[in-house]
């Protein structure tokens, strides 16, 4: 039998044009697809990000195989299933004649470090290939930040706008004169019957076996099964984006920051599943978007909004990521100690904010951006919460949650525990921020006016005590100078009363 090479796809290499596939002969090669305990366990993943990530895998299979691909697929449920990759392609290389490996590289530390001892392990020849659905590549990264001391992510965001030639005139200037139109992306919305809403793909036969078998196998993980609706196939996922952007993207660039009772997905895609499991292709998404501006259907600043959170902010965290290493996950800045509260897990507290997106994160494995970054990101960061507990949190439960793209929007941009190399402040905020981009307050126990006192929203009192608790370490940062005038401006009674309220608040959390 001649000998083949061996091509293992990773749960989030989903694209029939994944790199570790191109110039390679369907009749000399194997696919190997794994479904592993190692990966669905190292931390408790929302049960309906499993079942996202399994069904859409095994329908992937069936997709490779219509292209005449040969693919080993090993389910979770297989009684010889190792529960790791390194243990499946061990097995694989017993059951095929296999003379080289072939993978396109991992996106997390974790894994790549795996895969760079196959070929030592197994005496076998392991190519690695460059994942190049990306934009920017890890050395034109490297490149934008070598002697930069500070690597913000608007002039990077810039050179992928002049390398894309996305929004650009025939000058190569931006379309409309500016680069970022995000000051116009700040309004609060009303609650709207129109609103659009994410398309609700019934699971087939292939998903409800997912279901069941998440269902029984995965019954300590977070998160609820009764309203999954993810789109498990490139063709459901094109779908959604057709729905998004004939319905949504007009008005994402004006309610991009808004936050209202019992709407979880307002204007915004609900695409960054697709994206990161490689079902949808970033780019080809953002020329769309910039063809939709050019056609006069949608405004600039909702084109501007989107194309920047993909080719600006998802290429700068990933590129972060992976020029920081792996050391990058133990850093903790602000040396915040206190353990997550229980209610991450149950959304049960009566800072409405929170449980409303707890809630709908437990629901649907999905929050919004300033959900993640001003409710529960915010309120873990004032709260002093660790940050290594934050980021387990975040990369468990919801259904986009890799670590290149969790870890640096976390760790760094969140809870500023890499001391400010993503974000050039900490997004700390008291309820006044809330209040303005929601409606939630007005139906809250807690008095969002109140600083101090038994129904003062936590957030004033919380805020107050994290910029005294963190003074030395944040008192010289230029963009911090008023809250800090403020805060020593106060009289001393005033201070004791906001850090009493703060302390009797946290002893009970
Ligand atoms: P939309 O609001 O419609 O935005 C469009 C697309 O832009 C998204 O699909 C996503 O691909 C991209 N995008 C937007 N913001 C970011 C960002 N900051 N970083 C990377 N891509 C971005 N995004 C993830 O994909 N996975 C994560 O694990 C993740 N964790 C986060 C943790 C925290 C604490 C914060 C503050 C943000 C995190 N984000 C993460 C970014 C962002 O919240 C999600 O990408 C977005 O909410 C996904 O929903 P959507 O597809 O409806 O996005
Ligand atoms: Fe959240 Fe405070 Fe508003 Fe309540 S009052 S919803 S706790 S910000």
């Amino acid at each position: 039998m001649s000998k083949k090479t061996l091509i293992p796809i990773l749960g989030d290499q989903l694209s029939h044009g994944i790199s570790s596939l191109s110039d390679q002969d369907p009749d000399k090669s194997i696919l190997l697809m794994m479904e592993v305990d190692a990966e669905t366990t190292y931390v408790k993943h929302h049960k309906a990000k499993i079942v996202y990530i399994f069904s859409a895998m095994r329908h992937h299979a069936a997709a490779l195989r219509e292209r005449g691909w040969i693919v080993d697929y090993v389910s979770l449920d297989d009684p010889e299933n190792t529960g790791s990759f390194t243990g499946e392609v061990a097995r694989a290389l017993e059951r095929h004649p296999v003379e080289s490996i072939r993978i396109t590289e991992a996106g997390e530390w974790r894994v790549m470090s795996m895969i760079e001892n196959w070929q030592d392990q197994f005496n076998v020849p392991v190519t690695i290939c460059p994942d190049d659905r990306f934009i920017a590549t890890h050395q034109e990264f490297e490149e934008w930040a070598e002697g930069k001391k500070q690597l913000r992510m608007e002039f990077f965001y810039r050179e992928m706008r002049r390398k894309t030639g996305l929004l650009l005139d025939d000058d190569g200037k931006p379309e409309g004169g500016k680069w970022n139109y995000d000051a116009e992306n700040r309004k609060p919305a009303q609650s709207d019957l129109m609103m659009p809403q994410p398309i609700r793909f019934q699971p087939d036969e292939i998903t409800q076996d997912v279901l069941n078998l998440v269902a029984e196998k995965f019954t300590d993980h977070p998160g609820s099964l009764d309203h999954f609706h993810f789109a498990v196939t490139r063709k459901e996922a094109l779908r959604q984006r057709r729905k998004f952007l004939d319905h949504a993207l007009a008005q994402f660039g004006d309610y991009q920051d808004a936050m209202l009772t019992g709407e979880p997905f307002l204007w915004h895609s609900i695409l960054s599943p697709y994206l990161n499991s490689g079902l949808l292709d970033p780019l080809d998404l953002c020329r769309e978007v910039a063809d939709l501006y050019a056609d006069g259907k949608v405004p600039l600043n909702a084109a501007e909004g989107f194309i920047r959170q993909i080719i600006g902010w998802r290429e700068y965290v990933r590129g972060i990521y992976w020029r920081e290493g792996p050391d990058y996950a133990q850093r903790n800045f602000l040396e915040a100690r206190r353990p997550l509260p229980g209610f991450y897990y149950t959304g049960d507290t009566d800072m409405l904010c929170l449980s409303e997106a707890i809630g709908q994160t437990l629901d649907f494995a999905y929050a919004h951006h300033i959900q993640r970054l001003m409710i529960t990101g915010n309120f873990a960061l004032i709260a002093g919460i660790d940050p290594h507990a934050v980021h387990k949190w975040y990369l468990e439960v919801y259904a986009d949650a890799y670590e290149w793209v969790e870890l640096p929007n976390t760790l760094g941009m969140s809870q500023f525990g890499d001391g400010g190399i993503i974000a050039s402040k900490p997004y700390a905020s008291s309820g006044n921020y809330i209040n303005k981009m929601s409606d939630h307050c007005a139906s809250c126990r807690y008095d969002v006016k109140k600083r101090v006192g038994e129904n003062a929203c936590p957030y004033n009192a919380l805020y107050w005590d994290f910029l005294a608790r963190n003074e030395v370490k944040l008192k010289d940062n230029n963009r911090l100078a008023m809250p800090y005038r403020t805060w020593n401006k106060m009289d001393a009674d005033a201070r004791k009363q906001l850090r009493g309220s703060a302390k009797k608040f946290l002893e009970q959390l």
